[in-house]
């Protein structure tokens, strides 16, 4: 089967109990956002820089749990900010699975060995050795890890164990030079694959979290996808780039550009996504077939971005993960006080201007599984995918040229510098948009993993691609 039977029954049961109560709008996913800190700048990060938190800005572990509990939505992407700095992931992890619900936990990667690790030293025992042995020999672990595995963990504090309702949704735009570019550190993409083959030789459930921007080639993507399948990657969770209408409005005042000259519009987005029910056939994608189909320009979708609520510090936050109007203290009274009828697209007609472009997955994917605009054929295509044979793993993507960036001497970064250090660049204030920090930092200013607001990071691309033209 695509996917695991026993999570697409408890989503199908969902629904189905919604339907025969006629429930008119529920949660299928709740976007949970425990802080907003990270250690990474993504410069296609909007969340990092929306919010002004700093690691003391956080929800609290009950807050967090009541939150899965009132929506009561079955599955729960633990994302942020990086959700692996947050003091009491596991708990959260561990909290939220006990009150049955699925667990993504949308991560940049960085900080899953260590808590794989931390894993490892509470189960360990002597017939933990061969595993060991093999994660030393794949270069995964050290000899120095395997001594600290080697003396326990008792300090009564759950750690993030392997399970068939948890996945790792690990963050990944492209091969190495490329995700390396866009997350503006070079040996992510590196880290990224480490964990990944950490994981999966534990038994974790792996899927990767991709945003498509307006750069990203679409054979790239294909590439990436070949190479995670030969990692038996268990699926991918591929969305639109989402830009926000004030950065618009910014590219024309400052730059004096045209907004189609940066943003993927909606038919950009049909175009880079033609394929993607070939994809669908190829490798193990989340979302429904009805979703791919208004991907791929097939069909129209009305936006459901309540069944996918964000919950962070500040509250429920509406009307959805990419757009702030307002935060609620509860999902009951954002629900309510909503006028839901204001935003999405309807038709091919934008009910909110900044909507124009959007065809992200928080917003529409509910839509295909809840039937939103149902046409004849769904439920059983809906059925088929989920019910549907898993594709095999591609293990000719190990050929793919995935380490193309720092790892065989093509780093971004001293390109970008040099690009935005240029006397061009400067003038027109490239640095204030590649400031890069190396730690978890405090956030001062406007999406997170994948939420896809790619102003910054579309403006720093331009930039290098202009400077490149002028030499
Ligand atoms: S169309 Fe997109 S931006 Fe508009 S409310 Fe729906 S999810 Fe949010
Ligand atoms: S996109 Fe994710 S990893 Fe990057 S800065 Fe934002 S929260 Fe951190």
């Amino acid at each position: 089967m695509r996917f695991p039977l026993a999570l697409s029954a408890k989503i199908a049961g969902h629904i189905v109990k919604h339907k025969l109560k006629r429930t008119p709008k529920f949660a299928m996913v709740l976007q949970l956002e425990p802080l907003h800190t990270c250690n990474l700048t993504c410069t296609g990060c909007g969340r990092i820089r929306e919010y002004s938190t700093s690691l003391k800005d956080m929800m609290s572990l009950e807050d967090c749990l009541a939150s899965a509990q009132e929506c009561d939505a079955p599955m729960v992407s633990i994302c942020g900010g990086e959700p692996l700095i947050y003091p009491k992931i596991e708990e959260c992890i561990d909290g939220i699975l006990k009150q049955g619900r699925i667990v993504y936990v949308c991560t940049n990667g960085m900080f899953m060995r260590k808590k794989m690790k931390d894993y490892l030293a509470s189960i360990y025992n002597a017939e933990l050795e061969p595993t060991l042995t093999k994660l030393v020999e794949e270069k995964l672990i050290s000899e120095k890890d395997v001594e600290t595995i080697r003396k326990g963990k008792n300090d009564g504090r759950p750690t993030i164990r392997p399970s068939k309702w948890m996945y790792w949704n690990v963050h990944v735009d492209g091969l190495e030079y490329t995700h390396d570019l866009i997350v503006e550190r070079e040996g992510v993409f590196k880290e990224c694959v480490e964990a990944i083959k950490m994981a999966k030789i534990l038994g974790y459930q792996v899927a990767t979290n991709t945003t498509v921007y307006k750069e990203t080639e679409v054979k790239e993507i294909e590439q990436m996808f070949e190479f995670f399948s030969s990692l038996e990657v268990d699926g991918h969770t591929i969305s639109p780039g989402y830009d926000y209408d004030a950065a618009k409005k910014d590219m024309v005042k400052r730059l004096g550009k045209q907004p189609e000259d940066f943003f993927l519009t909606r038919a950009m987005t049909r175009a880079k996504f033609k394929d993607i029910q070939k994809w669908g056939e190829r490798f193990t994608i989340f979302g429904t077939p009805v979703y791919q189909e208004f991907l791929a320009g097939k069909r129209e979708l009305t936006c459901t971005a309540w069944a996918i609520p964000t919950r962070n510090i500040r509250g429920w936050k509406a009307p959805c993960y990419l757009m702030t109007d307002g935060h609620y203290p509860s999902y009951q009274e954002m629900l309510r006080e909503v006028k839901w009828e204001k935003y999405g697209v309807h038709d091919g007609v934008a009910r909110d201007h900044r909507c124009e472009n959007c065809m992200v997955h928080c917003g529409y994917d509910p839509s295909g599984a809840l039937g939103t605009n149902y046409q004849r054929g769904d439920n059983w295509k809906n059925f088929r995918y989920n019910f549907g044979a898993k594709p095999k793993p591609y293990y000719e993507g190990r050929n793919v040229n995935a380490f193309n960036g720092v790892s065989i001497g093509k780093g971004h970064l001293a390109e970008a510098k040099a690009a935005i250090n240029s006397p061009r660049a400067a003038m027109n204030g490239a640095q204030s948009v590649f400031q890069r920090r190396e730690e978890p930092h405090d956030h001062k200013e406007g999406g997170s993993c994948g939420s896809g607001d790619t102003a910054q990071r579309d403006e720093l691309l331009s930039k290098i691609a202009a400077n490149k033209k002028a030499e």
